[in-house]
């Protein structure tokens, strides 16, 4: 699972949220209302993911225009006595009975049916590194999540952290986990690049990590390059030099693993709307957090060096 630079890459942008949910769980609009919420935002996708539920969406699809993704939230139960897991499932058609399964065993029943999974929310839940070593099979884990806002946990960066370090490449995705009718509708989203708003292209770009997260900030473009770099000793070197062009920002944080990376910050009230950091290698990946003024980020994908 290497990351994919979509900002170079063919296609266009596509605006979707990953998970949320209808009254058939506990959400408060019925699918038809919450898969119009969406299309009328202008999003070009969303997965329906109501828990331990798989609703038939097709008749939501929009060809060209608004793609209606089945899916569910399941709750496989915690052998490592911490709390029930999350995990969302993209594109998947038939329900899975999670109780006497593994929560990788859940996983691997969403990828036999062609599926893709997500670990939800991790702060909300309390999960730390014990919970979520032993798991695998997953693309991605929700860096930002908008109704664990509700009790002020809705950003999971040092879950993701902990993750890229222990295990490696792993996705970060900001969704709505909308349940209600606005406190927590269209404030956490990915853009996504594809060359055709059809499934098997956006399940492609999310398998590539071809896409960004955001609750706000937009990212213009993320330039890559290898350069010539003169260490303390005086040796010539190999360096990846990363250059990112963003809406205004108050700070461009270039994050690496443990103590490394960047943080650069707006001097004198004047916003950046771009940055450039040198890496040399001990940060083995660096993933970019842009902040804009009112607090809201976007985060992108890590870059293995
Ligand atoms: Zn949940
Ligand atoms: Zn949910």
């Amino acid at each position: 699972m290497q990351f994919v630079n979509p900002f170079k890459g063919p296609g266009q942008w596509y605006k979707g949220n990953a998970h949320s949910h209808s009254t058939v769980s506990d959400g408060r609009l019925t699918i038809e209302e919450r898969f119009a919420q969406f299309q009328e935002a202008g999003y070009g996708f969303l997965v329906l993911t109501d828990h331990g539920h798989v609703s038939d969406v097709s008749s939501y699809d929009v060809p060209g225009e608004f793609l209606a993704i089945s899916g569910s939230e399941l709750h496989p139960k915690n052998p490592y006595g911490g709390s029930t897991y999350h995990i969302v499932a993209i594109d998947i058609h038939e329900p899975i009975d999670t109780a006497d399964l593994h929560p990788s065993g859940v996983i691997e029943k969403i990828r036999e049916q062609g599926g893709e999974a997500i670990l939800c929310h991790p702060y909300w839940c309390g999960h730390t590194i014990i919970d979520l070593m032993p798991l695998h099979g997953y693309i991605g884990v929700e860096v930002y999540n908008a109704t664990c806002v509700g009790i002020g946990k809705g950003v999971s960066e040092s879950h993701w952290d902990e993750l890229l370090d222990k295990i490696g490449p792993t996705f970060g995705f900001a969704v709505d986990d909308c349940h209600g009718t606005e406190h927590d509708v269209h404030r956490g989203w990915i853009h996504v690049k594809s060359e055709k708003l059809e499934l098997p292209a956006i399940m492609d770009a999310l398998r590539r990590g071809a896409f960004y997260s955001s609750m706000g900030p937009e990212i213009h473009d993320l330039d890559i390059s290898e350069v010539e770099v003169t260490t303390r000793e005086g040796d010539k070197g190999k360096a990846t030099r990363l250059h990112i062009h963003c809406s205004p920002a108050v700070s461009i944080a270039f994050k690496g693993c443990r103590s490394t990376g960047r943080n650069y910050g707006a001097h004198n009230g004047e916003l950046l709307t771009e940055a450039e950091h040198i890496a040399r290698g001990s940060e083995r990946y660096i993933r970019i957090e842009i902040t804009d003024p009112t607090g809201k980020k976007a985060w992108t994908n890590p870059l293995w060096l």
